[in-house]
């Protein structure tokens, strides 16, 4: 019998969630109908599924989010997956292209390149593709990771729109990333700035990531002759982007799953350690499970004693250090539970990632994304 650990990924909740975005910003642009008279749409979506879809597979990200209006990520294997795979429309290359050869590829698949700095538009001026390749220029708003700085964004506009006049270049948008979406600093500060930089020019605009798009949806808003796409990740999983408010305040489903079971138990007597280091030592007898999952699947070392853990359906407590293939959890709530019962580490019928995550002093992003390749994959429709 294999090791009874499994990770479930549900395409219809990936679905589901891609809906509940959309839904969202709906409202958001018949809520700015009412209040200021323009005449605002919702954004096109672009479904980030950079990193195998935030660790869930990217057929099971394409399949999940047939409905969406692009797929957007970094890596060009990962695009060519996409079109391989049926994909037939935009993808976007959220940090470009990296060397010249990239953009054959662009122009072969029909991808869409993020260009953050003069060595991409050199590179653009280089290329010969067969069609025009669309870009969206990226301004460094103030989080200073990629993009133009607002004094140099002009120029580098001007030069997309001149490889545009010669061919090389299809649609220019306009892009930036925000730093403190998720925080209560927020993206005043940024959104100024993206504004004043690039208000006046020509073509769509692209500004949100999942917590700008669900707590300031009326900044993404398109309007007559002025097109707009958000950039969703981590909520179209149905994981948080804020440390504030649950991925269910919003309707969102987790898209992923990790399960395993009771492969032995332990009674313990007062005093008996468990695990490296003997990080816990019970201090009554009582009774523990030993779970097959641990951080070579992708759990959190740091995950410590409290970190919440679901057994036979009985939320319980992870004991001690997680070793490198198990952990220990509480008995004490599930008397019952022995050899084989079910243990549910995070997803639909466990704890939340994000709680698995904040337990380890880390978001949900980052235990997602490490799901180990060793872990035997099912997808459920
Ligand atoms: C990863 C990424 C996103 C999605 O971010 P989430 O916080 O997961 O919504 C959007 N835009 C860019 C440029 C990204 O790199």
């Amino acid at each position: 019998m294999p090791r009874p650990i499994s990770v479930t990924i549900s395409v219809s909740a990936l679905a589901h969630n891609l809906a509940v975005v959309r839904h969202h910003l709906r409202q958001a642009a018949a809520a700015a109908a009412n209040t200021d008279g323009a005449p605002a749409t919702a954004p096109s979506i672009w479904a980030v599924i950079k990193a195998h879809a935030y660790g869930h597979g990217t057929a099971q990200g394409v399949q999940g989010f047939a409905k969406a209006d692009g797929l957007a990520m970094l890596d060009l294997a990962e695009a060519i997956e996409c079109r391989e795979s049926g994909w037939t429309g935009p993808i976007l290359l959220l940090e470009g292209c990296f060397e010249p050869a990239d953009l054959d590829y662009a122009d072969r698949y029909r991808l869409t390149s993020v260009v953050h700095s003069a060595e991409q538009l050199d590179m653009l001026a280089r290329a010969r593709p067969a069609r025009p390749l669309d870009v969206f220029v990226k301004l460094d708003s103030g989080m200073h990771r990629l993009g133009f700085a607002p004094g140099a964004y002009a120029a580098a506009h001007a030069r997309a729109l001149e490889l545009h006049s010669q061919g090389i270049v299809g649609t220019v948008g306009r892009m930036t990333h925000f730093a403190n979406a998720d925080a209560p600093d927020g993206v005043a500060e940024q959104l100024g700035v993206f504004q004043r930089v690039t208000g006046g020019l020509p073509g769509p605009v692209s500004i949100c990531n999942s917590a700008a798009t669900l707590r300031y949806p009326e900044i993404a808003l398109a309007r007559p002759g002025m097109a707009s796409w958000v950039r969703p990740g981590i909520c179209l999983y149905g994981a948080s982007p804020f440390a504030d408010a649950n991925a269910a305040s919003f309707g969102l489903k987790p898209a992923m799953s990790l399960r395993s079971r009771i492969i032995a138990t332990q009674d313990l007597q007062a005093g008996d350690a468990v695990g490296y280091g003997g990080l816990y030592v019970a201090d009554a007898p009582m009774r523990i499970g030993v779970v097959a999952c641990g951080y070579a699947d992708g759990y959190p070392r740091h995950a410590g004693t409290g970190t919440p853990i679901v057994v036979a359906g009985t939320r319980t407590r992870v004991l001690g250090r997680v070793s490198m293939d198990m952990l220990a959890v509480d008995l004490t709530p599930v008397p019952q539970a022995g050899v084989g019962a079910p243990v549910s580490l995070w997803g639909v019928d466990g704890p939340s990632v994000d709680e698995v995550a904040q337990a380890a002093g880390t978001i949900g992003y980052e235990l997602l994304c490490a799901l180990a390749q060793r872990v035997p994959v099912r997808t459920a429709s």
